[in-house]
């Protein structure tokens, strides 16, 4: 492979980018959105613990090899580009405010230690010991009790996404925008995609258009349900940080960085291509944060924003091949852990598409593998997870 057009400016085709690059295969991104305006861009930027653990999903194979490749890709892009992606081994503390919660956490924490992960169950005082800052929250009744996971990482997206483009310029990528209509294929092969603007042509193609892809897809008639899932973000900055662990309840978490920023997320919403924030909600999600912290004296809402995640119709995203094709491949459907699986997809594919043994065995994620049929019920990933929480969303 000498050459190669990546569909998608967001972690996933920015991270097949750079793994390209760095094998001497010349790269082309084409964009239509990049930096602030993608999914990637979007995100919390949170890394639940990922160890390998006996009867581990593909997905959590997956997470797992990313978690360990993003440690080293975080100081190799340190020292590459500059840029520190602020990746930080926080914590992350979980929340429960009923008995229900707390029976929960306690099988959460089962399910956890089961996997290999460092897992604690707090009492409400034990959890004000560790994060003063829920004080009120506690003694408003709003915490009972806390289960933490210790190895809990985050990392800050907008700038991980700078290295990851800059990384790419030094190693000879082009990132151009482009709106992608239209494929033309020709007998087995894609020969130029169709842009707003007009026509460009490459030896080998990649998707990873995000939520997007499945519509594009569609010009190789493969069936592929990267629905979008919106979630909304409210971002505070406060006068200095109040927190230091990643706190959670139910879909709700308040991530504090180190400069003072706090985000308030988040939505799970399958509301189409719309990736607006409503009113009720940035109310809804500033109350969550004043319920646990108190009333934010010196905060300032500094901005909100939506991000639509891709949905994928089994808990795997899709990586590989496209069927029937000599010259395309894909990368797409990663739903809620897309930054953290980035690092792992990527070599995944560049070891498929280069023809090296792949490290995970591919089959799991294959495009036009056999998917549930329409109209069977989504899995854990969305509608599932979205009835299991619903008890705990605020
Ligand atoms: C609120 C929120 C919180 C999240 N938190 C986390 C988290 O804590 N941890 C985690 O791991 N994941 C998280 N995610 C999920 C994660 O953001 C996504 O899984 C990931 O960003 C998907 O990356 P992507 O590159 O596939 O898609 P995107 O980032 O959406 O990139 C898609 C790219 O394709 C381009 N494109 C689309 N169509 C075309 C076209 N026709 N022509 C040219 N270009 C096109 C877009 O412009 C964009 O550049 C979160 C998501 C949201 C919304």
């Amino acid at each position: 492979m000498n050459d190669c057009c990546i569909v998608g400016g967001g972690i996933i085709g920015l991270s097949i980018a750079r793994e390209l690059a760095g094998r001497g295969v010349k790269v082309r991104v084409l964009a239509r959105g990049r930096g602030a305006e993608t999914t990637s861009w979007a995100a919390a930027g949170i890394f639940p613990p990922a160890p390998l653990h006996a009867g581990i999903s593909p997905a959590d194979a997956l997470t797992a090899w990313s978690d360990k490749l993003h440690r080293l890709w975080s100081k190799d892009l340190h020292a590459e580009t500059g840029i520190d992606n602020g990746l930080l081994p926080s914590g992350g503390l979980y929340l429960a405010r009923s008995a229900a919660g707390l029976e929960r956490l306690r099988t959460d924490a089962t399910r956890w230690r089961g996997r290999g992960a460092e897992v604690d169950l707090l009492d409400a005082r034990a959890v004000m010991e560790c994060e003063p800052a829920l004080a009120g929250g506690a003694e408003a009744g709003e915490i009972l009790g806390g289960m933490m996971l210790r190895e809990e990482q985050q990392f800050r997206p907008s700038r991980h996404l700078d290295a990851l483009e800059e990384s790419c310029r030094k190693r000879g990528v082009v990132i151009e925008e482009a709106d992608v209509r239209q494929f033309v294929v020709r007998g087995t092969r894609v020969e130029r995609a169709v842009t707003a603007t007009g026509e460009i042509t490459a030896g080998t193609w990649v998707l990873s258009a995000g939520s997007w892809t499945g519509g594009l897809a569609g010009a190789f008639g493969l069936a592929l349900d990267t629905r979008p899932i919106r979630g909304q973000i409210v971002l505070l900055r406060l006068p200095r940080p109040l927190i230091t662990r990643i706190v959670n309840r139910g879909l709700n978490y308040l991530v504090q960085r180190p400069d003072g920023r706090l985000l308030v997320g988040s939505t799970i919403e399958d509301v189409g291509f719309d990736p607006i924030t409503t009113p009720d909600t940035v109310t809804r999600l500033l109350g969550v944060a004043r319920s646990l912290l108190g009333d934010l004296p010196g905060s300032v809402v500094e901005r909100s924003w939506a991000g639509l995640r891709p949905g994928n119709a089994d808990g795997n995203p899709t990586i590989g091949p496209i069927p029937d094709l000599d010259n395309a491949f894909l990368s797409a459907g990663h739903f809620r852990a897309g930054l953290h699986q980035s690092t792992g997809s990527a070599v995944l594919l560049a070891d498929l598409m280069t023809g090296h043994p792949p490290h995970l065995d591919p089959a799991p994620f294959a495009p036009g593998r056999p998917l549930p049929p329409a109209g069977t019920k989504p899995p854990e990933s969305t509608a599932d997870y979205l009835a299991r929480t619903a008890a705990t969303i605020d």
